[in-house]
């Protein structure tokens, strides 16, 4: 008996509806009698995230390439070029099919120096229920967008390594910040040399997961380029600030409040006036900046108190550089730099 004509390979022909029609294929018939039906095994490392779900990488390829006219899906052995093979055709197709998991950011560094801190700095092993506590709740941080994350996502595994790597710039363990992740000793440094601080931002990092005050879409109403720098406390707190010095409710009443105290709405650190500069296309022009630190505003409501009106030139440089500058800090520099000249 002759054999079958050998079947034509053109990955490049392959497009985006054809994978959809895999992926919908693959929701249709479930994971298991899927890959049955091509004749793979399960993947472990390179996943394609659809609407937040993972699919196979291989498995759907191959598959998609059955749902391209004229061809037929591809075999285990027409896919072995290499282990990210179809990862590298899918991602042409704009999938996503994250190869690496994304590096540790200073918000996630400052919550496992707390746990190994309460660890009495000792490394958290893979099944310590610490450590499937810190997984779970990083998990649940809107610090990486889920298209980004791969299928070991700050797992145990990684989280217990991480402490390792973390625990290796101690002092006196003797190794450099060249070792590893720079970050991880940077952090770690910080964390040291502002405990109490780091610990209270662990803290309200934690107690703003738990409310849904730092998961719900609230803090998507920031884009983390607008922001200049990193705040010591990480990104999560800060967003929340900016978010709350931008609350309209807060700013209506704290307007009305310093206008019947002062009648004018100068910048509370330069004396700028917008409707004395610009006329009445200025007026009512202004920003709120509130100045109790990160770590110490806590879940509860912000006071008027704690705002200042300022313009958006200081208020541009008090959030420029870490750590932010409190407004005297400011006033001094205006004065400074006038008297200089
Ligand atoms: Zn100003
Ligand atoms: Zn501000």
């Amino acid at each position: 008996m002759a054999n079958p004509p050998a079947s034509v390979v053109a990955k490049e022909l392959v497009d985006e509806a054809d994978v959809l029609m895999a992926i919908d294929q693959f929701d249709e018939l479930t994971r298991g009698p899927f890959l049955q039906k091509y004749g793979f095994g399960e993947a472990t490392d390179y996943f394609l995230i659809h609407k937040g779900e993972y699919y196979d990488s291989k498995a759907i390829f191959a598959a998609a390439h059955g749902f391209h006219e004229g061809l037929e899906p591809l075999n285990v052995k027409q896919l072995s070029g290499g282990k990210a093979d179809a990862a590298k055709w899918l991602k042409k197709l704009g999938f996503a099919v994250p190869t690496t998991e994304p590096n540790w950011t200073r918000d996630e560094l400052i919550l496992a120096c707390d746990a190994l801190r309460l660890n009495s700095w000792k490394i958290l092993g893979t099944n310590e229920q610490q450590t499937l506590e810190l997984s779970a709740l990083l998990q649940r941080l809107p610090i990486h967008a889920l298209n980004i994350r791969g299928p070991r996502f700050r797992n145990p595994d990684g989280v217990s390594m991480k402490t390792t790597n973390i625990a290796a710039h101690l002092p006196g363990r003797g190794n450099k910040l060249d070792h590893g992740n720079r970050l991880d000793g940077v952090v770690l440094q910080d964390f040291l040399d502002n405990e109490p601080a780091m610990i209270q931002t662990a803290q309200l990092i934690r107690d703003g997961v738990a409310s849904g005050v730092l998961t719900a879409d609230y803090v998507e109403l920031i884009d983390i380029d607008e922001m200049d720098g990193e705040a010591t406390e990480g990104r999560l707190l800060e967003r929340r600030h900016i978010v709350r010095e931008r609350s309209r409710s807060l700013r209506k009443k704290k307007i009305a409040k310093h206008l019947a105290q002062h009648g004018n709405l100068a910048c509370e650190t330069c004396g700028f006036n917008f409707r004395a500069t610009y006329g009445e296309k200025g007026d009512g022009i202004i920003e709120c900046h509130h100045v109790v630190p990160l770590h110490e505003t806590g879940p509860k409501s912000t006071r008027l108190k704690d705002l200042i009106l300022i313009c958006a030139n200081c208020h541009r440089m008090i959030h420029h550089a870490q750590p932010w500058l409190n407004p005297d800090q400011l006033r001094d520099l205006i004065a400074k730099a006038k008297a200089s000249g």
